[in-house]
């Protein structure tokens, strides 16, 4: 006989992480039973994230933690427009502009360097290596928007979670992050409100 330990709240809640950046950094920042858990407080943390995610080669961690604002800033402009789109509506025009000027933030170009002899070539890249980063994560929202359909893109219907995802299910009908924490507490709830019913009726 196999002892199962079901714990909600100790077991750490985290669903895996989805292929869309902005999604992934969504959900750096979510809620555990409506208490704010943030993945990348600091200039530490957050440079390790870019970097599992080969956006900060040359930056290093005090360059994260002078830009953390410009991080946060855009990770609750992504939490604002997918909340909307989320249900049903279109980003504000405002919201637009902030995500325009991200991107447009990130510009950079590529400069060919000759080494010393002049027969060996490298390709470089001149520009903010975080501001690349940024412009890399509001481009991946751009681009789900224009090229994908919307009325995939879900948070989870558990109020004291929120975590962002697709629906990449046949049926589009997903409305948990996850079916043994989240979708599993409803289902727990609906029993208990149904069992409630039933003896005061
Ligand atoms: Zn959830």
């Amino acid at each position: 006989m196999v002892t199962r330990m079901t714990d909600d709240h100790a077991a750490p809640h985290e669903p895996a992480s989805d292929t869309e950046l902005f999604i992934d950094f969504a959900n750096t920042l979510t809620f555990d039973d409506g208490a704010p858990n943030d993945r990348v407080p600091d200039g530490t943390s957050l440079h390790a994230w870019l970097a599992a995610r080969a956006l900060a080669t040359s930056a290093s961690p005090s360059g994260a933690q002078r830009t953390l604002l410009a991080f946060q800033s855009l990770r609750a402009l992504i939490h604002d427009m997918t909340d909307r789109v989320a249900a049903d509506q279109a980003p504000t025009a405002t919201q637009l502009r902030r995500l325009n000027r991200v991107l447009r933030d990130g510009l950079h170009y590529h400069q060919l360097r000759a080494s010393e002899g002049g027969t060996n070539f490298t390709v470089g890249q001149v520009g903010d290596e975080l501001d690349q980063a940024r412009a890399a994560i509001a481009g991946s929202l751009a681009h789900y928007l224009a090229d994908h359909d919307v009325d995939r893109l879900r948070i989870c219907a558990d109020d004291g979670c929120r975590w962002r995802f697709i629906d990449r299910s046949r049926s589009a009908r997903r409305r948990w992050c996850d079916m043994t924490t989240c979708g599993n507490r409803a289902k727990v709830a609906r029993h208990r409100a149904r069992a409630r019913q039933r003896t005061e009726s």
